[in-house]
């Protein structure tokens, strides 16, 4: 499998502060790889540092053999990053369907449109005049998820899609996740959650105080290696 993004000895700053510390990942071509960590690991700070919200080195990260630390997030976006925000953030005052052509607006080639995410996404088509925002929580989730596959990205980055949402919810979520990831789709996912961060993923890295304490493949780490590595014990 090729591998779609790499970091290597990856450091991000806020101003003097050094939040990530050599960061050594990759991800490839049709994997879930999952992200764990504490608050205040850096999981988000790697999020922003690989989609251009927080400037890196250019060599430091590469998408697709090609060096990004530092470009703009829109061009990020361009060459096929999405983004699922924690939160979700939707556009309050737009409908259901004007969310999802948002994520459009920086298309790349591919099967993603309305009427897929209609078919991967149902409930969706329904409610598709509705304020995005009326939605149940689950359903809002959905947008979000089909608001960045309009894009077509080759790797998207879920941030904590659990959040605030009912277990059989986030089954049925992550069951679709895992539908599209077998089409070739490569997924990042922040979870809080471990033990559905190690169901989810092909593969596991876990954050703590900045720096990758566990990683490797999900199936082969015990909850007991991850919650040491969590924990910093
Ligand atoms: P959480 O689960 O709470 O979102 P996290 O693992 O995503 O945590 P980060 O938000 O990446 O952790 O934070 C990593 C470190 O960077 C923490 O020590 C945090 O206090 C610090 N930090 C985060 N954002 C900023 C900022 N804007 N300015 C200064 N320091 C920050």
């Amino acid at each position: 499998m090729t591998v779609l993004l790499q970091t290597q000895a990856l450091d991000a700053y806020y101003g003097d502060f050094q939040a990530l510390f050599g960061i050594d990942f990759e991800i490839r071509q049709g994997e879930t790889v999952a992200v764990i960590g504490a608050n205040g690991a850096g999981k988000s700070t790697f999020l922003k540092t690989i989609t251009g919200l927080i400037k890196g080195p250019s060599d430091a990260i590469r998408f697709q053999g090609k060096g990004i630390g530092g470009i703009a997030p829109g061009k990020i976006v361009s060459m096929g990053v999405a983004m699922v925000p924690e939160g979700r953030r939707l556009f309050p005052s737009l409908t259901v369907e004007e969310n999802l052509l948002m994520g459009g607006y920086t298309r790349r080639p591919g099967r993603w449109t309305l009427e897929t995410i209609y078919e991967l996404f149902p409930i969706l088509r329904e409610r598709r005049h509705n304020p995005g925002t009326a939605l149940s929580g689950g359903q809002q989730q959905m947008v979000a998820i089909g608001r960045a596959l309009m894009s077509n990205p080759a790797l998207l980055i879920c941030d904590e899609i659990s959040l605030g949402l009912a277990p059989i919810i986030v089954k049925e979520i992550y069951n679709t996740l895992e539908q599209i990831r077998e089409d070739g789709l490569s997924i990042i996912v922040v979870e809080q959650d471990v033990s559905t961060a190690r169901q989810v993923s092909n593969r596991l890295y876990c954050f703590q105080e900045g720096r990758v304490s566990l990683q490797g493949a999900s199936s082969a780490l015990s909850l007991d290696d991850i919650s040491k590595a969590y924990f910093g014990i």
